[in-house]
């Protein structure tokens, strides 16, 4: 029988170059910079996916989506995510809530947060209420502060249904 409760915690780290998209949470977001990856490098689904795969002991989004597999080229990581929660969901689990923090130096995120909430929410099939987008620069130093990567972490708390 399932525990009652689990907890997972997911970072992810994407390096920043001119001319990529910069995919966060599902949502492109206007930037001069954009993020490199081998699907379509969304370090904030990437980190929750990673939670959630963590709470569940499952192993990491790497064992389940290589970057070495031509399938996942360019691949909408919400799509992970959903995976991600149908093995939750086998196993008698649902979330219970998500915290996040995005590190990025520029450009500012919040006018595009919710839309990162609610694609997040929907992957995970609850409420936006249930899951935390925050975001937060690096002050200009380190690799974040200095413009070259997107940071994040991630933590998901999974209950018995
Ligand atoms: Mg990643």
């Amino acid at each position: 029988m399932a525990e009652e409760l689990r907890i997972g915690i997911g970072t992810d780290t994407h390096r920043l170059e001119r001319g990529l998209k910069l995919i966060l949470g599902g949502v492109e977001v206007p930037s001069e910079t954009g993020a490199v990856g081998h699907s379509d490098a969304d370090a904030l689904t990437h980190a929750v996916t990673d939670a959630l795969l963590g709470a569940l002991a499952a192993g990491d989004i790497g064992a389940h989506f290589s970057d070495q597999d031509p399938r996942w080229k360019d691949a909408d990581s919400l799509k992970f995510l959903s995976h991600a929660m149908t093995i939750a969901g086998g196993e008698g689990y649902e979330v219970a809530n998500v915290d996040s923090t995005i590190e990025l130096e520029r450009p500012k995120l919040r006018e595009h947060v919710d839309r990162m909430r609610k694609n997040l929410a929907t992957a995970l099939g609850i409420g936006i209420e249930r899951v935390s987008v925050k975001a937060k620069t690096g002050e200009g130093v380190d690799s974040v502060g200095t413009g070259a990567a997107v940071k994040v972490t991630a933590i998901v708390l999974l209950r018995q249904r």
